[in-house]
């Protein structure tokens, strides 16, 4: 029997007429480099994105051409995640930490056409921009100079002039709900990044379960600082989510370090915020060191990306009010995946328990645990293997790739090791390129870097795997001691003794000032494993 119900598409355009008509009131608020706060309704910018649609129309922007943002988290980069992909175009978020080889890799992979770059990015771009072949115009937000952008068949156009003088409504077009909306490339911390494709219904269907109660349960009455940048995995849904919903966003710019985002806090009340555990380290060390500063208002704190150490989901708890929930997932799943709920009803070394997991899968994810040969197992909290998942906002493919490597029957196989248990919840020991195999057995690093992140005296701590004539790998600890702080690598060995297998602890131990980090602000094991490859790290052996 076939249903008798409308057979609406569910596109970025649905969420953006809800947004600029039901929530028009609510809020883009952006920090500026002065320490103001500057705003618009979700109405203003519904009408800015029908200008800024309008124009990239008359330069040329026709059927799926992909659309560049090299930008930080503001309102125009919200105004292009509403107009590009609502007039059938593609967005492709560019991530401006990374090289220049990179940018010009992905710009030409992705067939980019136009680049929208914030003004203080632009030299970033310069460079790079003669090496995109099919980029015919660049538009620039804020004061620049726009002579080091301009070069032979490119036109370089300010952001307010390009959107200025046009209709502020735009007859946006029916799109298949499948057809893309936006594309966003993985942070390449292996090998060459590779390009996911969202639908319009995957981009649409992750924004409800976002929005959700058990998600990140965004309501009207919110107020959403977005931390996590618009280029790493769509701002974790957030950007739409408020849409939706009708929240506030509240966007940091580019001032992304703790005093800036503390101020901003305090002064603007934002109640759910999202962002990796480095950035929620640095901000509960500047609470420490400035004490007297309240971010109470933050009833709930997405934080995942890398393992969230429980002391800090504690100190933030019991010395700040605030709520940090751990979510797991990944470019290629949109990304929210799965988030650590615990039933209430449980008891609260219980529910400490679970919330340092990485939580159980959100309606419309499956997840299951897979063993080498490809044989599925069970979930007793027990059995490890690479964890798989599926569901309508997890990538299928890459862009232009038959990477049949990455899938299995219809699953991603997602890099990730750990376990699954009853009730679900899922514990990743690892990722499978970061595992150290010690005598032909396994040794969690993420588990040892959670525990020592626990110790008073460690501010940062990676644990990589370095070669052993005995055992083949053994552990090596690299660690940031807190300042004015002194550790001996024996007391930190002390610390892990009885809380991991004896076989585990490591006796190869080094101390950096701070360990490198990727792109997207995660501890970057790549490089650290090349440092000690090439000699740069001075070991100590105990
Ligand atoms: P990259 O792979 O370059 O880091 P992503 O941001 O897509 O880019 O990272 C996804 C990966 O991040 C996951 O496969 C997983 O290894 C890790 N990750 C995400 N959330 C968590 C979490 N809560 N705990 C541990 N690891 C996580």
């Amino acid at each position: 029997m076939q249903s008798t119900m409308m057979n609406v598409q569910l596109t970025t355009a649905a969420i953006l007429r809800h947004g600029a008509s039901v929530h028009g009131a609510a809020r883009v608020r952006t920090l500026q480099p002065d320490g103001a706060v500057s705003g618009a309704t979700f109405a203003e910018v519904g009408r800015r994105s029908a200008q800024l649609a309008h124009a990239l129309r008359a330069c040329g922007v026709a059927g799926d051409d992909r659309v560049a943002t090299l930008m930080w988290n503001n309102q125009e980069h919200v105004e292009a995640y509403c107009a590009v992909p609502s007039m059938g175009a593609v967005l492709h978020t560019l991530n401006p930490r990374l090289s220049a080889e990179q940018l010009a890799y992905i710009g030409n992979h992705a067939e980019d056409r136009v680049v929208i770059v914030d003004g203080s990015l632009a030299p970033l771009l310069a460079p790079v921009l003669p090496q995109i072949a099919g980029v015919h115009t660049v538009v620039v937000t804020g004061e620049v100079d726009p002579a080091p952008l301009r070069h032979d068949g490119v036109s370089v156009v300010g952001y307010e002039d390009f959107i200025a003088g046009h209709p502020e409504t735009f007859d946006w077009p029916e799109i298949d709900e499948l057809s893309a909306s936006a594309m966003c490339y993985t942070s390449g911390t292996t090998g060459n990044p590779k390009g996911v494709a969202y639908s319009h219904r995957s981009t649409y269907l992750h924004s409800m379960a976002a929005c959700a109660a058990d998600g990140l349960s965004v309501t009207g009455d919110d107020c959403i600082l977005a931390i996590v940048p618009m280029f790493h995995a769509n701002a974790w849904g957030l950007v739409y989510a408020a849409l939706m919903a009708g929240a506030d966003l509240l966007m940091p710019d580019r001032f992304l370090q703790a005093d800036p985002l503390v101020r901003l806090i305090a002064t603007e009340r934002p109640t759910i915020a999202g962002a990796v555990p480095t950035i929620w380290s640095d901000v509960l060390n500047y609470l420490e060191a400035h004490p007297g500063q309240d971010v109470s208002s933050l009833g709930l704190v997405a934080c995942g990306g890398s393992a969230v150490p429980l002391h800090l989901m504690q100190a933030f708890e019991e010395k700040h009010g605030v709520h940090i929930v751990q979510a797991w997932g990944m470019t290629e799943t949109s990304p929210l995946a799965a988030i650590a709920r615990p039933p209430a009803s449980l008891a609260p070394d219980e529910q400490w328990a679970l919330r340092a997991t990485q939580g159980r899968p959100v309606a419309g994810v499956e997840l299951r645990l897979v063993d080498d040969e490809g044989k599925e197992l069970p979930h007793d909290g027990e059995s490890v293997g690479e964890l798989q998942v599926r569901g309508p906002w997890i990538t299928g493919a890459y862009v232009g790739e038959e990477d049949g490597e990455k899938f299995q029957d219809g699953w991603l196989r997602t890099g990730d090791v750990g376990r699954i248990d009853e009730r679900s919840f899922v514990t990743l020991t690892d990722r499978a390129k970061d595992v150290i195999k010690s005598g032909g057995e396994w040794i969690s690093s993420v588990e040892l870097e959670l525990l020592l992140a626990g110790h008073p005296d460690v501010l940062e701590v990676s644990v990589i795997g370095v070669p052993d004539e005995k055992w083949q790998e053994r552990p090596l600890a690299v660690v940031v001691v807190r300042e004015g702080n002194e550790v001996a690598p024996g007391q930190l060995r002390d610390f892990l003794e009885g809380k991991v297998a004896k076989w585990w602890l490591p006796e190869r131990w080094c101390f950096v000032p701070e360990v490198p980090k990727t792109s997207v602000g995660k501890f970057d094991k790549k490089r650290l494993r090349a440092l000690h490859a090439d000699g740069d790290l001075d070991v100590i052996d105990i």
